[in-house]
């Protein structure tokens, strides 16, 4: 029988109940709807997806170790997935980037935001002059090369640097890694512009790509109720809540996190911005255990910021992690003064915005307060929410009155 080369791409047959996810172009296709392999295929190899009665569905990347086992490159099943593929698809990302609104000057962007961008598995965020990216899943890293030739194309681009050091990759089988990729290395930190604020992203030992992008414009917003506020930025990382309030006319600010190195960064920042130093305070601590102490101490704050790491990865630790948040906004409700504001955050994309909202209005009743939520955040324009992949709507915050 002669094969056509379309023909001789490895064949995954999938279930009825994932051809109609797959009918929504929801682009993960799970190890249990996979019916037959039609053999053996290693990790990021092209793959035809088909349905049981053998209709063509989509073309996707293969992974054996991850139980998101295919990602959708195209549901176009007359598609390629070449080169010229990748760079249609960075294109139109770069192109869509130019209507995403956000603080202006801003030299820190997110240009491709993986699923949301038809890119699964990839990130990448520019920095001034250099691009940063993490290939998260085996597809994503079969195609590195070919990626990394078409974003060189980008204009005003000096170095490509790749983070793709993180606990992810084990689930595809990945090792972890991290260096140049492209270009001149950059610099040990790059000093980015996000509205009237500077900051330095360190590259090499920032957090994810080196800056949390996605508060670009929370910052921004909250930056508008910090006018005299004795404020409290929980979480803090490299310091931007606190540095936009300091910029907006607060008076004093107590910027807290566990990373000690971080929280040098975020002094750094400060400075960089003219900041009054005698008005910031800078605790390495972990959150929990200072909002204890403050308690004790009987402190108040006008403005507290709550910004934790993901407290629910997986399904397991919603229970443990639901009573974090709970725990937190509890603690934190019962030190702001009257009239004051409350900045709560959760990126757990598996707890849902009215779990969390939720969460946060028991946490008003056991701390005796009553609160109004005045304005709900979420992620920045440039981490698009693609409404056929419902999972990438993780950030959400909601902006309380606290009487
Ligand atoms: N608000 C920051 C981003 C926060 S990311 C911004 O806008 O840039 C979460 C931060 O929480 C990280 O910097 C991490 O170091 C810190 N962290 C994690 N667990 C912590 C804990 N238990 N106590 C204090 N800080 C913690």
């Amino acid at each position: 029988m002669k094969t056509s080369a379309v023909h001789a791409a490895p064949v995954v047959t999938v279930s009825p109940k994932a051809e109609k996810s797959m009918a929504r172009f929801h682009p993960w296709v799970f190890s249990g709807a996979v019916r037959r392999c039609d053999r053996d295929i290693p990790p990021g190899d092209t793959v035809l997806v088909q349905a049981a009665d053998g209709r063509r569905l989509a073309w996707g990347a293969y992974s054996p170790q991850s139980q998101i086992r295919v990602r959708i490159w195209s549901f176009d099943t007359g598609a390629q997935i070449d080169a010229p593929f990748f760079k249609r698809r960075i294109d139109a990302a770069a192109a869509a980037r130019r209507r995403m609104p956000r603080v202006s000057p801003c030299t820190a962007v997110r240009l491709i935001h993986g699923e949301s961008d038809g890119l699964p598995g990839l990130i990448v965020d520019r920095y001034g002059d250099y691009l940063v990216c993490q290939f998260l899943s085996a597809g994503a890293d079969r195609w590195r090369d070919t990626i990394v030739d078409q974003l060189r194309g980008l204009p005003d681009i000096k170095g490509i640097y790749e983070r793709s050091d993180v606990q992810v990759r084990d689930k595809e089988g990945l090792p972890q890694r991290a260096g140049l990729l492209w270009g001149q290395d950059p610099p040990g930190r790059i000093d980015v512009q996000l509205g009237q604020v500077r900051l330095w992203v360190d590259v090499f030992k920032g957090h994810k790509t080196g800056l949390y992008l996605d508060q670009r414009e929370n910052q921004a917003a909250l930056a508008g109720m910090a006018a005299q506020a004795d404020m409290l930025n929980c979480f803090c990382y490299t310091g931007g809540f606190g540095i936009w309030a300091m910029r907006a006319g607060a008076r004093r600010v107590t910027q807290i996190d566990a990373s000690p190195e971080m929280l040098s960064l975020a002094r750094e920042n400060a400075e960089l911005n003219g900041v009054d130093a005698e008005a910031m305070d800078y605790i390495a601590a972990n959150v929990f255990e200072q909002l204890r102490a403050f308690r004790d101490q009987g402190r108040s704050f006008d403005l507290i910021v709550l910004d934790p790491p993901k407290f629910v990865a997986a399904m397991g630790q919603m229970n443990r992690g639901c009573r974090g948040y709970k725990d937190i906004n509890l603690l934190a409700m019962r030190m702001l003064r009257p009239g004051g504001v409350l900045a709560t955050f959760s990126c757990s994309g598996l707890v849902s915005s009215s779990l969390f909202q939720k969460i946060v209005a028991d946490a008003a009743v056991d701390a005796g307060r009553r609160a109004r939520l005045i304005q709900r955040l979420h992620q920045a324009a440039d981490h698009p929410v693609a409404l056929n992949f419902p999972e990438s709507d993780y950030l959400k915050g909601l902006i309380c009155l606290v009487e």
